[in-house]
Parts: structure tokens; C-alpha cells; sequence
């Protein structure tokens, strides 16, 4: 067996109160104005599933000093199979040249950092120059500096949100047929058609697949 405990120093248990510990929906103190939040169902689950595992809870208490909760369960030690060595990977052809993508440029207008992140070294590894912006007015400012090839446009930024970036950017002789991927989170019903009546070339939502996105900049660029 296993055995998992948890100590608190919270208000403790009498021992009159025991009985009714386990039971769904059932809190010690249950006033309206009581201090201790929950829906009492969390020991009641941790029971149930452990009961399910056969194994069992047990509880030691002292009002005013804390409890100790013990879950005990089933172990069954697994004889794992050692792992078969991996063959000799075949030698790898030369990368075909990829035309016409090759060396691109890509504008990044994204606020949320962990998506830059993913989606700027994934495009760096692909062999693409990424550009960064963080909200629609960089966009802008940096479209004009840098001139991409395309352009990846969040749709929820702060100052100035992607849709009308696109506007701008689709108002400016330059950018007429500079393709546009508006990525969104919001997937609601019409959000696409807003996107594209604003000027995208395409849309994506979050959360983004990179290798799908990378399948559409290539036709994109191709085009
Ligand atoms: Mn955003």
C-alpha cells in the first residue's frame, strides 16, 4: 500500500463531528456567514474515488489545532519492459530548397507573450525572420519599417485590436496583397466572416496548431 497524508492546521474535528465528515454536501460549519468556503463535496470525492482504487481515507483530528488526512492505496508494483534501443536513423536527404519561402518575412502582432514565444521560434526554426509587435499600432509602425512577406494579426490586443489594424493596413496602397492570418481566441459564430470582411486573407483560432499555421503561411507565400 501507499500511504499519501495531508496535515492542515485549520479548526480540526471533534470527534462528535467525524461521522458526518464524508458525506456529500455536508460542511462543519454550515451558517450562512461561516468563514470556511466549499460546497463540502471535496472529502466526500476524495472518498469515493478512493474507495473506487480499494483503497481508503482515515482522518486524525484535534479541534483548534488541525488534522492529518491519510489516503491509502492499492500498489502494485509494473515490471516495466526495458526499452528496445532505437535502429540507426537513415541518413537524411538534403532539404529540398523551398521555393519561394525561403528567407521570408513575418510580422508577429501578438500581445500575449507565450504565444510570441511559440510561434516566433517555431517560425525562426522554419527559416523565417520574425518581426514582433504587441498591439495594433505597432503593427503598423513596424509593417511600414520592415515590410513582411505576411503578416500573423491577434485579433484581442490592447491600444488598438487587430480588426482594425487590418482596416489600416488593407486602407494603404502597400498592403493590398500582402497576406493577412488573423488569429483569434474568441471563436464565436460570425467571427471568421468579421475577419475576412475586414481584410484577412485567413483565420486561425487559438490555440493555434503551429504546424497547421506553417502548412498555411507556405500556401499563402506561395500564391
Ligand atoms: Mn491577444
Amino acid at each position: 500500500m501507499v500511504h499519501f497524508a495531508v496535515r492542515d492546521s485549520g479548526i480540526g474535528i471533534a470527534p462528535e463531528d467525524m461521522s458526518r465528515l464524508f458525506l456529500p454536501f455536508s460542511q462543519l460549519d454550515s451558517a450562512l456567514s461561516r468563514h470556511h468556503e466549499g460546497t463540502g463535496l471535496g472529502l466526500a470525492l476524495v472518498r469515493r474515488l478512493a474507495d473506487l482504487h480499494g483503497g481508503s481515507v482515515t482522518v486524525e483530528s484535534e479541534v483548534g489545532v488541525g488534522s492529518c488526512f491519510t489516503i491509502t492505496l492499492p500498489y502494485h508494483p509494473v515490471a516495466v519492459p526495458p526499452v528496445a534501443p532505437a535502429p540507426p536513423a537513415p541518413p537524411t536527404p538534403p532539404a529540398p530548397p523551398r521555393a519561394g519561402t525561403a528567407g521570408g518575412r513575418i510580422l508577429l502582432a501578438e500581445d500575449n507573450e507565450a504565444n510570441v514565444l511559440a510561434i516566433s521560434e517555431y517560425l525562426n526554426a522554419k527559416g523565417y525572420e520574425v518581426v514582433l509587435a504587441v498591439n495594433g499600432y505597432e503593427a503598423l509602425a513596424r509593417a511600414d519599417t520592415t515590410r513582411p512577406d505576411l503578416i500573423l494579426m491577434d485579433i484581442q490586443m490592447p491600444e488598438m485590436d487587430g480588426l482594425e489594424a487590418i482596416l489600416r493596413l488593407r486602407d494603404r496602397p502597400d498592403y493590398q496583397k500582402t497576406p493577412i492570418v488573423a488569429l483569434t481566441a474568441l471563436a464565436m459564430p460570425g467571427d471568421r466572416e468579421r475577419c475576412l470582411a475586414a481584410g484577412a486573407t485567413a483565420y486561425m483560432t487559438k490555440p493555434i496548431s503551429l504546424r497547421g499555421l506553417m502548412a498555411l503561411i507556405e500556401q499563402l507565400l506561395q500564391a
